[in-house]
């Protein structure tokens, strides 16, 4: 019995509440696998030569404790009011966007939709994006969301290079007057592929210049808005194609880029509801033209066929994805930012056309207001703008922003100008308080309620820049503007889809654990949501504190020296790391060590992003056991010796195994002064056990959206930071906006915002904060436990892939489905489907090896669930034997018509060669609720063939 105070005290909860199976579980799966205790698993599991004693982190808070001290650094930030503009904007979320998406894991817990069947929810919103940016754009064809509008200018620009295939110039020609994080992140893509930026005047420059395509802004940056037909038709007579980068609430109001000419229109979607959060995580968009729909980077979602004829939506053309064509992918693109989009459009639905017009048009009409009062004190202003003034305040200029900021007012400041950029937040009170900074002494301020009774409407916007096309006539936009209504309508979406809240999603290598209630709270806090990315430093000490924190977190799991938080997806950490590596070889005059060597197992994100560093790839075998083959290493790093730049290794490797050898392959890429890329998704097996910056590696990125809990969101956001050792600190990327002291203003940029995704950095704080060093060691010892009982459980029915020594795996096991096909013809993807019905998401299909699963049940899971699933797959290898020895059909049996759906099984005429229960009851325990597939499977090629990735056509509603 527990007495005292402190052994009665909460604190040490979080641990037990985070790992799945207690102390009986635990000794009941240890005894399965023969063994008395958990170190004796790890030793048997993992490698003498990398084991470490233990994980120097202070002890986990309980989740009061940590929510407390998190409140205390959170308040440290100073919610000032942003005027900045440069792409963000203060936004009011709709409390029932809040409440039912963002706070809700039915929608943040999900994975990315490669199952469409159970997915077809997060597939209709993410469609009613891409029809959002389609009517917004002015254009045919969008996709999913990218990282941020800075990314997404970049990956426009490597798009354009691939598409004006008969225009032999390397030039991409921006416009001055773009955002100067687009210039920035430009920059470095550009360098990086062998293209060149030329920064100039595009519009009165074009003639002069050579290049494969161009930039501008829509609005410019300092507010300004120009027609761009003229632009267009020139670019396009010199083969050169136009990229916008537009404000997605100015397009409510402004002739669509589209409209003019433009083939690429990019933004971002973050004024549509989605905090500022110091600069994400935000949707960029991204639209073109349906004769480029196949050189489109990042995702599109698309309209096919179930096997009933029926109407079903899937992720189309998958096949120009790294994961298909690794290094000649379209880009590498992986993690995008699903949930952000799915707000967005939310919050277009919620308003509606009309809704979003009176939001543009007040936006406006303040921005009008405030400069007509501008002229009245002395002032010229621009006459053509959506919502943000540039105004010259020549010597004032510095003195004003001071005594704004001091007032909690923050303005853009430039060196004799500032910048006054509106949004939904602003009110009257607002412009008062900004005439009064503004007015020289003695004047009079202007009547707010006289200037606006003089203005006439959309006064600030030329007649042939104001738009005429409607927006979101769609039967989605206009019928859910009650809050019951958008209530039940994103309801019924979440219920079409399975999300951790539901069942357990064991993704191999995508680490879907829990995303505790505590993690997610403070992603919603005020403090840390209404915070502009550019706002000055002093008015985020709480952030630089968090990020200064988590950094020290992250050094002690990983033994790096430094990190950079500003890759917003693991691609981008890649990528990052890879730049970093690249500039280090630089500076010390290896500027021909170009060559990153892969092992054949790898992430398609890898040499995606070792293609965009413009580095060759060589592919380094495996052998039987899974292993790097560590021969061909050598001779190929012999091979290679002068030009080797990279190894890009898994660890523990893709294929689920610590391989032995781990050190010895550092050391032989070291010899041949070759930098070590350990890809860190596989953390999760080695936080508190092995740290790579300790074993030989230089370079990671973390995926803090599958190790450190941030939700996957239904394909993003993510978050993907680079730990470094020192030699490679000083070739992290920097921020020309807000740059990072201590570091080089000319580094490369990767990302809009310094810091990336920094509003869910909170939740990775939260939880190593409330694991502590032990509780972290102990989730991933309970992490390669319950792989391996579920291996074990499984080996009897399914034979095991890959093992290491004493046929031990790591934290996931593939199982080997290819004998069964040849025994039976029942295919991985029948499987997959058939867990389905069993209310399971399928595990990583065919990743790494073709005609396998791939389970990674993680820490969080509980022996019931590991059971629950386990009995699932026996009951189909039961269901497979039946087709085997002929008593079912082959080409008629619950696997191959699975999933089955209710309109399956209400049907009068069933004729199937097994019962109704068999095909919807297979275990009992589904009876106690059961989830129902929406949709039956779904004909990937029919999708492909017959592209849609659009809403239906108005007319089919009527
Ligand atoms: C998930 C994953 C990546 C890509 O990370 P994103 O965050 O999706 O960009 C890269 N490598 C491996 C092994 C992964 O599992």
């Amino acid at each position: 019995m527990t007495h005292t105070l402190e052994q009665l005290s909460d604190s040490g909860n979080f641990q037990q509440r985070h790992i799945g199976p207690g102390p009986q579980d635990t000794a009941t799966m240890l005894a399965k696998l023969g063994y008395s205790d958990l170190d004796a698993l790890i030793k048997d599991t993992v490698p003498a030569a990398i084991l470490r004693e233990s994980l120097p982190l202070p002890a986990g808070l309980s989740e009061v404790d940590a929510l407390a001290e998190l409140r205390a650094i959170a308040a440290k930030n100073q919610c000032a009011k942003s005027f900045i503009g440069m792409g963000y904007y203060d936004t009011i979320t709709p409390n029932v966007i809040l409440r039912n998406v963002l706070e809700n894991p039915g929608w943040y817990t999900a994975y990315t939709p490669y199952q469409p069947e159970i997915a077809q929810g997060r597939l209709e919103a993410l469609l009613n994006f891409q029809q959002m940016v389609i009517d917004l754009t002015g254009l045919d064809l969008a996709n999913a969301s990218l990282l941020d509008e800075a990314t997404a200018a970049a990956e426009a620009m490597a798009m354009c290079k691939r598409s004006a295939r008969k225009n032999k110039s390397d030039v991409f020609f921006v416009d001055a007057h773009c955002h100067p994080q687009t210039i920035a992140v430009l920059n470095t893509r550009a360098e990086a592929l062998g293209l060149e930026v030329v920064v100039g005047d595009v519009f009165a420059d074009l003639d002069q210049q050579e290049c494969f395509g161009l930039l501008v802004q829509y609005p410019q940056t300092d507010g300004r808005v120009r027609d761009l037909r003229e632009l267009c038709s020139a670019a396009q007579q010199k083969d050169c194609m136009t990229v916008v980068a537009a404000d997605i609430m100015s397009l409510v109001l402004l002739t669509p880029p589209g409209e003019q000419g433009a083939d690429i229109v990019v933004g971002s979607a973050q004024r549509f509801g989605v905090p500022m959060g110091l600069g994400g995580p935000h949707a960029a968009f991204f639209a073109t033209r349906d004769k480029y729909k196949r050189s489109v980077p990042g995702r599109i979602i698309g309209v096919s066929v179930d096997s009933r004829g029926k109407p079903a939506l899937r992720m189309a053309m998958q096949t120009r994805e790294q994961h298909i064509r690794r290094e000649k992918a379209t880009s590498n693109i992986c993690t995008s930012q699903a949930l952000l989009a799915i707000m967005a459009v939310f919050y277009a639905i919620y308003h509606g056309p009309e809704g979003l017009g009176r939001i543009a048009r007040r936006i406006n009409r303040q921005a009008a207001v405030f400069a007509q009062g501008l002229q009245q004190l002395g002032y010229t202003c621009t006459d053509s703008f959506f919502d943000t003034i540039t105004v010259d305040a020549g010597s004032r200029s510095q003195a004003i922003a001071d005594a704004a900021e001091a007032q909690g007012i923050n303005l853009r400041r430039g060196s004799q100008t500032l910048g006054v950029s509106f949004d939904e937040t602003s009110s009257s009170d607002d412009i008062r308080a900004l005439w009064a900074l503004f007015a020289p002494e003695g004047s009079t301020l202007p009547e707010l309620s006289d200037v606006d009774a003089q203005l006439a409407p959309l006064s600030s916007i030329p007649a042939d820049l104001q738009r005429h096309s409607a927006i979101l006539d769609h039967p989605v936009f206009n019928s859910y503007h009650s809050e019951t209504e958008m209530l039940r309508y994103m309801n019924r979406l979440e219920r079409r889809d399975i999300a951790l809240n539901h069942s357990m999603i064991a993704l191999g290598s995508c680490t879907m654990k829990l995303n505790a209630t505590a993690e997610m709270i403070p992603v919603t806090w005020p403090e840390f949501g209404r915070i502009h990315p550019f706002a000055p430093k002093q008015q985020i000490a709480g952030y630089l504190q968090l990020i200064d924190e988590l950094e020290a977190q992250l050094v002690a799991c990983t033994g790096y020296d430094k990190f950079s938080m500003q890759p917003n997806a693991g691609s981008q950490g890649e990528y990052a790391g890879l730049l970093a590596i690249r500039r280090y070889h630089e500076s010390r005059g290896d500027h021909q060590r170009d060559i990153c060597l892969i092992p054949s197992s790898a992430h398609g994100t890898n040499p995606a992003s070792a293609a965009m560093a413009s580095m060759r790839v060589v592919i380094v075998d495996c052998d039987k056991l899974g292993n790097v083959d560590i021969d061909d290493l050598r001779n190929k790093a012999e091979q290679h010796s002068e030009q080797l730049a990279a190894l890009m290794v898994t660890y523990p490797s893709t294929h689920g195994v610590f391989e032995e050898g781990i050190r010895e392959i550092c050391d032989i890429i070291h010899q041949h002064g070759g930098q070590v890329y350990v890809d860190g998704a596989n953390m999760n097996a080695l936080v508190g056990l092995a740290a790579p910056g300790h074993f030989g590696a230089d370079v990671s990125h973390l995926n803090l959206h599958k190790t450190f809990c941030i939700p996957h969101g239904g394909g993003g956001p993510g978050m993907g930071p680079i730990g470094v050792k020192a030699h490679l600190a000083p070739f992290l990327p920097n921020h020309p906006v807000q740059p990072i002291d201590g570091l080089n203003t000319d580094n490369d940029t990767v990302s809009a915002a310094t810091y990336g995704s920094a509003s869910i950095l909170p939740i990775s704080w939260m939880y190593i904060r409330m694991m502590g060093g032990a509780g972290l060691r102990r989730a991933t010892e309970i992490a390669i436990l319950n792989a391996n009982y579920v291996a074990k459980r499984l080996g009897d029915h399914y034979p095991v892939l890959y093992t290491g020594r004493n046929g031990r795996v790591a934290h996931e096991c593939i199982i080997d489905l290819r004998p069964l096909k040849e025994s039976s013809g029942i295919t991985e993807e029948d499987i997959a489907k058939r867990l389905m019905d069993y209310g399971f998401h399928a595990p990583t299909m065919s990743f790494p090896v073709p005609g396998t699963l791939m389970i990674e049940p993680t820490e969080s899971e509980s022996l019931r669930e590991l059971d629950r699933f386990c009995e699932a797959m026996i009951s189909i290898r039961r269901e497979i034997a039946r087709v085997e020895a002929g008593q079912l059909p082959a080409d008629n049996n619950p696997l191959v018509n699975a999933p089955h759906t209710q309109d399956d099984v209400i049907a009068s005429d069933w004729t199937r060669p097994y019962s109704r229960e068999e095909a919807t009851w297979p275990v009992a325990s589904l009876r106690e609720g059961k989830y129902w597939p929406t949709v039956n499977r779904i004909d990937n090629v029919y999708g492909d063939r017959n592209l849609i990735c659009s809403c239906p056509p108005i007319e089919s509603y009527r």
